[in-house]
């Protein structure tokens, strides 16, 4: 039987992935090695007793009593901190989906690559912070990284059965999120509550914000780059309001392959956990009499600037991928506890970026896990700084 785990199990992917092996057999038909998750210490020990999980992990100490109490005579073994999710990262598994949020998802999934096996990676900001070193860790454990975000499922799709040389473009579409007609004076008055409100997507707290200020695409079009090769000029962000066509990639003879489908992650998780083969989804079948028109449109980067910070931690190269990570999940902080306006986080992301890369913080270091997760500390420290100034002023 395949032996496979979820970190990040208690999260909006890890549960739609909890429920894809579940329905797809679950115990009967999954070894299931390991479940983590952080604060939802009853949901993660009700996933981890259906699923017959060997062990349960929460992320957080304060949370192991309460998680041993809920797996008490369950035959689950259960255990807390980075440590322990290193531990539970290490046992071996030939399928690991990666749904930790944040940052804190690195060390894990990279742990993950020394199975050899297959790591659905749902954690965009291991590429975005790593993308080099998963890469290598990949290559040298003969592992495979299978994209679990739909746009990048979608390239993954679109590229399989072709030349790779052959492709000369990839588009990533983009809902626009909640605010995409708003005016500019508007988005600097916007509510965390506003900034969830996706039009089209069901996805945790931060990705939704992070959809809302295009910081989301702007961490896809980086980990586009990671994961397939394309260089800065190739990739390309289109506002596609419909969510159905997931990305398209553009090949030498002027042909583009789009991927359609249901604003639903159960497709790109149940293609992760299927591939190479392809099994039958509890996904919504399209109508495209239904929809009747598909529109596009330009991003407007004055109004969302984190496009083009995209482009110059690309430029950049080296750890600016981990500062840039770092800065927006610390820039997402300050906006989530009132400290900021929506419309400070791209511009306390710039200047953090700025600040870091005229020290000379971000070019010249060797580029190791060590150094990614110093640059993501030093990148904190700089925009919480950053943060407080402008909250004085
Ligand atoms: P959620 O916020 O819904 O879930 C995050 C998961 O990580 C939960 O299990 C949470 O535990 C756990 N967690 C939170 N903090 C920590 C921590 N410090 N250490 C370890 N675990 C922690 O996130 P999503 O499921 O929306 O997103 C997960 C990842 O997938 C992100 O990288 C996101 O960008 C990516 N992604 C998500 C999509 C979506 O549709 N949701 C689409 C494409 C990519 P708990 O809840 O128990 O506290």
């Amino acid at each position: 039987m395949r032996r496979v785990s979820i970190f990040g199990a208690t999260g909006s992917i890890g549960v739609n992935t909890a429920d894809l092996i579940a329905k797809a057999g679950g115990a009967d038909a999954f070894d299931v090695v390991a479940l983590s998750g952080g604060r939802n210490v009853a949901l993660l020990a009700d996933q981890a007793r259906r699923l017959k999980a060997e062990i349960a992990v929460t992320a957080f100490d304060d949370c192991l009593e309460p998680l041993r109490a809920a797996l008490a005579g369950s035959g689950v073994a259960a255990a807390a901190g980075s440590a322990a999710l290193l531990e539970a990262a290490a046992r071996p598994a030939d399928w690991v989906m990666s749904a930790i949020v944040g940052a804190a998802g690195l060390a894990p999934g990279m742990r993950a690559l020394a199975h050899g096996g297959t790591l659905a990676l749902a954690n965009k900001e291991s590429m975005v912070c790593a993308g080099p070193l998963m890469r290598a860790e990949a290559a040298r454990h003969g592992a495979t990284i299978l994209p679990v975000d739909s746009e990048h499922s979608a390239i993954f799709q679109a590229l399989t059965g072709e030349r790779r040389a052959d492709a000369e473009r990839v588009i990533l579409t983009a809902s626009g999120g909640p605010f995409r007609d708003w005016p500019a004076e508007r988005l600097a008055r916007a509510t965390v509550a506003e900034a969830m409100a996706h039009p089209n997507w069901r996805m945790g707290q931060r990705i939704s914000i992070d959809s809302a200020s295009l910081f989301n695409k702007a961490m896809e079009v980086i980990e586009a780059r990671e994961l397939f090769d394309f260089s800065p000029g190739q990739i390309e962000v289109l506002i596609h309001p419909q969510s159905i066509v997931h990305a398209l990639v553009g090949f030498a003879d002027g042909g583009l392959m789009a991927h359609l489908g249901p604003p639903d992650m159960r497709h790109a998780i149940g293609y992760a956990l299927n591939w190479p083969d392809r099994a039958a989804l509890p996904v919504a079948r399209l109508d495209l009499a239904e929809i009747a028109r598909l529109d596009f449109h330009a991003p407007d980067e004055a109004r969302f600037p984190a496009l083009r910070l995209a482009r110059g931690v690309m430029q950049a190269g080296g750890l600016a991928g981990a500062a840039f990570n770092a800065a927006k999940e610390s820039a997402l902080d300050a906006f989530l506890a009132g400290q900021i306006g929506f419309a400070d986080m791209a511009p306390l992301v710039e200047v953090t970026l700025d600040k870091l890369m005229a020290q000379g913080d971000l070019t010249g270091a060797t580029f190791t896990l060590d150094s990614v997760l110093a640059t993501d500390h030093l990148a904190r420290r700089t925009t919480q700084e950053a943060a407080s100034r402008l909250n004085q002023s």
